[in-house]
């Protein structure tokens, strides 16, 4: 291998693992942060500081916009503003916000929302909000403030949250928060995959219930994430493309702790490949439906059992060996 593919291989198996330690805290998140969204959001900030005082560049988004006076709440202590207001989905209004400093980001971010939020609609469908709100921060303090978290660690690159789910409401609350050093570690195709990834999130939120089946939550937004982009099964799972050339192929689907562990990146791509196959071999219709089905509650293999023979008409058993051949033919 010479300097310059190593040199490319180690790159992309980087950013691959920063994307994954992204999307672990996500579901860390969305499973703690529910209490301290409670709090009042003074309790997170520090002190503010003379920059405050120039809190009139608030760029194209009105400041009257509900959703950009409580970011600016949080935000406001660390400088200077930059709100951009974006149309996404049917006409509706996103807000991309941050400082000055992050004017890069956001400028990637505000041009790549209204495709991202297409991208998950024609996956998803339109039955969610489709304005979003996203926030870069300027600094670990301030990125730890906006995702309700007392601190965050620095390898994560993006989280999303939202207020506790109360079932049959719209979600409240939801925003994606990239952290400050976000554009400095991904490239802009990186951000967007980021964003689409998140943005799946958001839009799956109402239907989705804390503790259900990880492989389904995280490979769906993977999907959706990597969808119509094309990028190629090595390059979206280069630990599996291994495994499978190695005949180390996972036995079952992906565990829940393992999302965490030693091994998340190959994890994630073993969720996503779930998703790819069910998509490839059936259609992406019934992947929806099958996410609809396992997300809306905790999961036990013999539930899954269920879900996947009223879905797909196959068992578990089937179902973990044909998604097992199909690697085989993926990769070779
Ligand atoms: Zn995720």
């Amino acid at each position: 291998m010479s300097d310059l593919r190593r040199l490319r291989a180690w790159w992309s198996a980087r950013r691959r693992f920063e994307f994954c330690l992204t999307v672990a805290m996500v579901i860390t998140l969305t499973g703690f942060c529910g209490a301290l969204v409670m709090l009042p959001n003074s309790a997170l900030l520090p002190k503010p500081h003379a920059a405050q005082a120039t809190a009139d560049a608030v760029g194209q988004a009105p400041a009257t916009d509900p959703r950009l006076a409580e970011v600016r709440r949080s935000i406001e202590p660390f400088g200077p503003i930059v709100a951009r207001q974006v149309t996404t989905g049917d006409g509706q209004q996103s807000l991309v916000v941050g400082h000055p400093a992050q004017r890069i980001e956001i400028d990637v971010l505000e041009r790549e929302l209204p495709a991202a939020t297409t991208a998950v609609n024609d996956v998803w469908g339109t039955d969610w909000a489709q304005a979003t709100t996203v926030v870069v921060a300027s600094s670990p303090s301030e990125f730890a403030g906006l995702v309700h978290a007392g601190s965050m660690s620095a390898e994560v690159a993006a989280a999303s949250v939202a207020d506790p789910l109360i079932p049959g409401t719209r979600p409240t609350g939801q925003r994606i928060v990239f952290s400050p050093d976000a554009g400095r570690r991904l490239d802009p195709e990186g951000l967007r995959t980021l964003l689409r990834h998140e943005l799946t999130h958001i839009a799956t939120r109402a239907e989705t219930r804390d503790g259900a089946p990880l492989w389904m939550l995280e490979g769906f937004a993977d999907y959706t994430a990597h969808r119509g982009q094309g990028h190629r099964f090595a390059d979206i799972a280069p630990t599996l493309t291994v495994q499978a050339r190695l005949h180390e192929l996972p036995g079952d689907l992906p565990a829940d702790p393992d999302f965490t562990g030693r091994n998340a990146a190959g994890i994630y791509e073993q969720a996503w490949s779930v998703c790819a196959y069910i998509a490839d071999k059936y259609d992406q219709s019934r992947l929806v439906e099958l996410y609809r089905q396992i997300a809306a509650a905790r999961q036990t293999p013999a539930t899954e059992d269920q879900i996947l023979h009223t879905v797909l008409g196959t068992s578990r058993a089937d179902f973990v060996a044909d998604w097992r051949n199909w690697l085989t033919t993926q990769t070779v």
